[in-house]
């Protein structure tokens, strides 16, 4: 046995430093001698160190590091015998716990001198873990050893090596009950912190030399929740938790990871989790745990890209919110962003929202979620009876509000698509400046913003418009050809004409002239908010905005008719959009009351800035049509998120409406609302 005689040099050195006294002392010290030759002594003394003092743990950690000093060779690893040595001190090294190492810098520097040789051999182990590790210690160590480092010695885990050791570590092998652990990558990916961007070029560099795809990353994650969902009752929920977080960090690691991550059978897979943990009768700790993890994955996903929300809409989150918020919510009753299942369920409620805001189809898509929630007597009372006394109220609130707002917007979506409010523009070109629909005008190719009615108007302004135009680095022009932005753009022009008495009334008390008037939505809160303001202020940052400068060139244009078109800054997910809106106040004229409508408070969408909410008085399209929508839900005996049902509305709507302007002699412009 060549490590014996190496180590018994050792014990010589150390003998003259025996502590006199304690007889307990004594015996141990005995035993950590013998913990060199002896493997039983080694395992007696792991199962004991994390409760002997300082002095005689540190100790232990030099006969475990002199084992561990051991070189690799090929002999050893096929022996049974020098294997066990091997993964007995790396066991004794974790089970000295975090804590010892913590202590004082010099037992950091210990476990930082011994790292090369604790990695080597977890390296080398690993290649053939699963013919030796039937009873799990090794993963155990893995584990362990990485929360270690963790805490002791983090820079370790930037390294490329030791983050290639934990993906290889998580992959495992295809063998369906072969090893596999996920704890020392969650550690490597919780290592970066915010050097997120940092953090994926090296994750990228490490997939590719274990020569695994971001894809393969991802659905090994996936096909192992699978396969613990599958279990339904007896699912291990802790390492069900531990494998969402690992997908939880492959959505942060962006690239190619992060789209991986955000694939529709990734999506599915989180669904149908949260639907499996919430059809569990037993509602432990570890529960309500992994789903605080799902609920919180997803909402990273979502706020990543809006496509996300299309397919976990499409999959059925929606109609599980309400039940996945009353699981546990915030002690102090005041939801923020947190770990708790209401306040994750709300924040993705939030970020559906904001999709709704710009997407017709996302509307369409939580509609038909909403048809089914409701019509289904069954799940709208599960839905209630989930509702508890004390958590889950805000949810309701939040719930409610964001039911109302998509009732709102599945009717105005379909008038929009009637022909009803069609987008105005104005040609830029100073002697032109003719107004018309928009769809019939031509963009500038550059910034896609400024509009012309004529290839001969678009020449004659070029020379002064240039100078804007050529302003305008990538980033801003990406900010204005955001295609996004043609909803959000076309509703702010609707709901201005809306709201026009309000805010003709507080222009007035801010002393702001009406031909200066700009105003600020911000759609990224709910109630939304609408805020007025003089339009100059945004000439005071054209250095940093110069997307506000094409905006700015067209309110300097001239004076004429300013009342028509209004500068509208569009808040969204924390950034700024500047638009022109035009305001065509018949699109919001009253329309006849329809007859068994039961009159009833509209939501409040919009409020300004001191939260006073902006009311509509009118009788208009929009609210006729929510009005009618419920009476013929009645009638039809349907749910009012039938799309039967919203058609009939809307159509009569429509009628009316037309009749009405016909009546007062206008005529209704037929526009197409496509914005090409
Ligand atoms: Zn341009
Ligand atoms: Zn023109």
């Amino acid at each position: 046995m060549q490590r014996a005689t190496g180590r018994r040099s050792g014990s010589g050195r150390r003998s003259g430093s025996r502590t006199v006294g304690a007889s307990f002392n004594v015996s141990m010290e005995l035993l950590i001698e013998n913990a060199r030759t002896k493997l039983e002594c080694l395992t007696l003394v792991n199962n004991n160190s994390a409760s002997f003092p300082p002095r005689l743990q540190a100790r232990v950690f030099d006969i475990l590091r002199q084992h561990l000093q051991t070189p690799i060779d090929q002999q050893l690893c096929n022996n049974d015998e020098p294997y066990n040595w091997i993964t007995a001190s790396l066991e004794g090294t974790t089970m000295l716990g975090r804590a010892f190492f913590e202590r004082n810098a010099t037992n950091r520097k210990s476990f930082a001198d011994c790292w090369p040789h604790i990695f080597k051999w977890l390296k080398a182990l690993l290649v053939i873990r699963d013919e030796y590790d039937k009873d799990g210690r090794y993963s155990q160590v893995l584990r362990d050893t990485y929360s270690i480092c963790y805490y002791v010695c983090p820079n370790v885990l930037e390294e490329d090596e030791v983050i290639e050791l934990a993906v290889r570590a998580y992959m495992g092998t295809d063998n369906l009950n072969g090893h596999y652990t996920s704890e020392p990558f969650i550690a490597c990916v919780a290592q970066y912190g915010e050097k997120m961007e940092v953090g994926s070029c090296i994750m990228e560099k490490v997939l590719e030399r274990c020569d695994i795809t971001a894809e393969d990353f991802v659905d090994k994650i996936v096909a192992r929740i699978n396969r613990i969902i599958a279990q339904a009752s007896s699912m291990d929920l802790q390492e069900l938790n531990n494998l969402i977080h690992t997908l939880g960090d492959a959505v942060y690691l962006r690239r190619s990871l992060t789209r991986a991550s955000l694939r529709s059978s990734v999506a599915s897979c989180l669904v149908t989790t949260l639907k499996t943990l919430l059809d569990d009768k037993v509602h432990s700790l570890h529960l309500v745990q992994v789903t605080r993890t799902v609920l919180s994955c997803v909402f990273a996903s979502l706020t990543f890209i809006t496509k996300y929300a299309y397919h976990i809409v499409e999959e059925g989150i929606l109609i599980l919110l309400p039940k996945a918020a009353s699981f546990d919510a915030d002690p102090s009753g005041h939801p923020k962003p947190g770990p708790y299942c209401e306040s994750t369920a709300i924040s993705i409620i939030e970020q559906l929202r904001i999709c709704c805001v710009c997407n017709v189809k996302m509307v369409d898509f939580c509609r038909e979620e909403l048809e089914k929630l409701y019509t289904s007597n069954v799940q709208f009372k599960s839905l209630r009876d989930t509702s508890p006394k004390t958590s889950g109220l805000t949810f309701r609130k939040i719930w409610d509000s964001f039911v109302a707002l998509l009732l709102e917007s599945s009717v105005l979506h379909r008038l929009f698509e009637m022909g009803y409010a069609p987008e105005s523009g104005t040609c830029a070109n100073r002697v032109c400046l003719r107004l018309g629909s928009r769809a019939h005008f031509k963009k500038c190719a550059r910034c896609t913003f400024t509009l012309y009615c004529s290839h001969s108007c678009q020449k004659a302004d070029w020379s002064s418009h240039r100078i804007r135009c050529k302003a305008l680095n990538d980033e801003h022009l990406e900010i204005l050809r955001l295609p996004y932005l043609h909803l959000p753009r076309k509703k702010a022009a609707f709901y201005i004409n809306r709201y026009r008495d309000t805010i003709v009334r507080l222009s007035q008390e801010k002393g702001i002239l009406e031909r200066d008037l700009a105003v600020r939505i911000s759609y990224d809160q709910f109630p939304f908010r609408m805020e007025l303001f003089d339009w100059h202020e945004i000439l005071k940052d054209l250095e940093e905005h110069p997307d506000f400068g094409v905006v700015a060139e067209m309110l300097h244009q001239t004076e004429v008719d300013r009342r028509q078109w209004l500068l509208v800054v569009i808040r969204m997910q924390e950034m700024e959009h500047p638009c022109i809106v035009h305001v065509d106040h018949k699109w919001t004229k009253s329309i006849r009351v329809p007859p068994h409508t039961s009159m009833e408070h509209d939501q409040v969408s919009f409020i300004n800035e001191d939260g006073k909410p902006f009311v509509c008085e009118r009788n208009d399209a929009l609210r006729a049509g929510i009005l009618l929508a419920k009476r013929y839900a009645v009638e039809m005996e349907k749910v009012v998120w039938n799309d039967s049902v919203l058609s009939r509305a809307t159509e009569k709507v429509i009628k009316e409406f037309e009749h009405e302007l016909l009546e007062d002699g206008a005529q209704a412009e037929v526009v197409s609302t496509s914005d090409k």
